[in-house]
Order: structure tokens, then C-alpha cells, then sequence
């Protein structure tokens, strides 16, 4: 899963990306995007490669995805661990949490 948040935007700008491409990434901040290739068409919506050298785009879009991608791994419903932050369970089948966290 891929999704810009406050603190991906921090990270950002702490790696280089200027006030004016941060400011563009805003737009689809806290949006989430379950594929790659959804996340980068919503980049490149709001960063148009044709305004950059290709060379200083593919620069951003590597710092844009290393950004994106969130630390924990999101189950999808149905599968997976419990939701719980800090729970390692199983989740109840169509409930996204353990029998305790339910
Ligand atoms: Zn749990």
C-alpha cells in the first residue's frame, strides 16, 4: 500500500525535494493507493514528468516511493494478523481483528 502522509512530506523535504514539488504531492496526501503503478499515475498527475529533466524526475520518484511505503504491512480485510497495533493474532475471518480485539 502507498500513501503519502504529514510525516512521508517531512521526510521528503528533508531528502531535497523542493517546497514547490511538496506542495503538489499535498493533493493526494493521505490518499491510498493499493498498487504502484495507481500511486505513481497520482504522482504523476500533480509532478508532470514532462516539466523535468528525466534524470531529476526519476531522482523524485524514487524519494516519493521510499517514502510512500508505510513501515507496517496493512492486512487486507479477511486475512492476516490482527489490527490491533501491537497484536501479533490472527484476525478473525471478515472481522480484521483477533477474538480479543474484537
Ligand atoms: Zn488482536
Amino acid at each position: 500500500m502507498y500513501k503519502l502522509t504529514d510525516k512521508s512530506l517531512e521526510n521528503l523535504q528533508n531528502d531535497g525535494v523542493p517546497f514547490n514539488e511538496l506542495r503538489n504531492l499535498g493533493r493526494i496526501k493521505d490518499k491510498s493507493f493499493d498498487q504502484e503503478s495507481e500511486f505513481l499515475h497520482a504522482v504523476k498527475n500533480v509532478i508532470r514528468p514532462e516539466e523535468y529533466e528525466p534524470e531529476e524526475y526519476d531522482r523524485y520518484i524514487r524519494l516519493i516511493l521510499k517514502h510512500a511505503k508505510p513501515l507496517k504491512i496493512e492486512y487486507p480485510r479477511d486475512f492476516g494478523k490482527c489490527r490491533a497495533e501491537g497484536c501479533n493474532m490472527y484476525a478473525v475471518p471478515g472481522e480484521g481483528y483477533c477474538y480479543t480485539h474484537l
